[in-house]
C-alpha cells in the first residue's frame, strides 16, 4: 500500500477514536464502568505518536505494530481484542490487498477474537459489528466500502435491544437492554473510517 495512503487510513482510525471517544464513553457509562472512549482514545494517540515508525513500515507490520500498542495502552476487555484483530490482520494480509485478502484475514481474526473473548455473536459484543463486515466483506461487489459502513452501522444500531452475555455489561442482565454496545460502536466508526479513506483511494 501507498505510504500516504496507509498513513491517512492509520490518521483516520485514530481520529475517529479520539473525536468520539466522549459518546464511547457515555456509551459504557450506561451498561459499563464508562471508560472504553478514554481507553480507546489512550490507544489510539499512542499509536498517532508512533506515526513516524508506524506511517512507513510495510502495511503488514504498520498493522501488527498498532496492535502491539492497543494491547499495551488501551487495556480492559477491548486492549487485547481490537490488539488481536490488528495483530491478526497484520499477520494475514500481503502487502498490497485485495478485496478478498481482506475479507480472508478478516475472518481469521474474527475466529481469533471469539477465542480470546470466549464470546460469540448475538452476545451484544463488538462481534456483532464485526460478524456482519467480516460477512459483507466476503461477498465483496460493487460499493463494498458504502455498503459495509451501512451494514456495520444497522449492525451496532441493533445491539440495542440485545441483553448483553458478555463483557461488564453483562453484569447487569436485563438492565443492558435498550443501550448500544460501547464496542459495537467503536467498531462501527472504524470501519466508516477506513472506508471513507480506501473509497476515494
Ligand atoms: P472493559 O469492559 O474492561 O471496561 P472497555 O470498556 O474498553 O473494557 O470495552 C468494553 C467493550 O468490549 C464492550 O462494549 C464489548 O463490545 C467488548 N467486549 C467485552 N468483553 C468481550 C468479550 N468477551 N468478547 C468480545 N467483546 C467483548
Ligand atoms: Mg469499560
Amino acid at each position: 500500500m501507498d505510504a500516504a495512503l496507509q498513513r491517512r487510513l492509520i490518521e483516520a482510525l485514530a481520529g475517529a477514536m479520539i473525536d468520539h471517544a466522549d459518546e464511547l464513553t457515555e456509551l459504557d457509562r450506561a451498561i459499563g464502568d464508562g471508560d472504553h472512549g478514554v481507553n480507546m482514545k489512550r490507544g489510539f494517540e499512542a499509536v498517532m505518536a508512533e506515526m513516524n515508525t508506524i506511517g512507513v513500515e510495510p502495511l503488514p507490520q504498520a498493522l501488527r505494530s498498532v496492535g502491539t500498542t492497543l494491547v499495551m495502552k488501551v487495556g480492559g476487555a477491548s486492549g487485547p481484542l481490537y490488539g488481536t484483530l490488528f495483530l491478526t490482520l497484520g499477520k494475514e494480509l500481503p502487502p498490497e490487498p485485495s478485496a478478498a485478502d481482506l475479507a480472508r484475514a478478516a475472518g481469521v481474526a474474527l475466529q481469533a477474537l471469539k477465542k480470546l473473548g470466549r464470546s460469540d455473536v448475538g452476545q451484544k459484543t463488538m462481534l456483532d459489528v464485526l460478524a456482519p463486515a467480516q460477512e459483507e466483506l466476503a461477498a465483496g461487489g460493487d460499493d463494498l466500502c458504502a455498503r459495509l459502513a451501512r451494514r456495520a452501522a444497522a449492525a451496532a444500531d441493533a445491539t440495542i435491544p440485545l441483553k448483553a452475555i458478555k463483557g461488564r455489561a453483562s453484569f447487569l442482565g436485563e438492565r443492558s437492554v435498550g443501550h448500544m454496545d460501547p464496542g459495537a460502536r467503536s467498531s462501527s466508526l472504524l470501519i466508516a473510517a477506513a472506508c471513507r479513506v480506501l473509497e476515494v483511494a
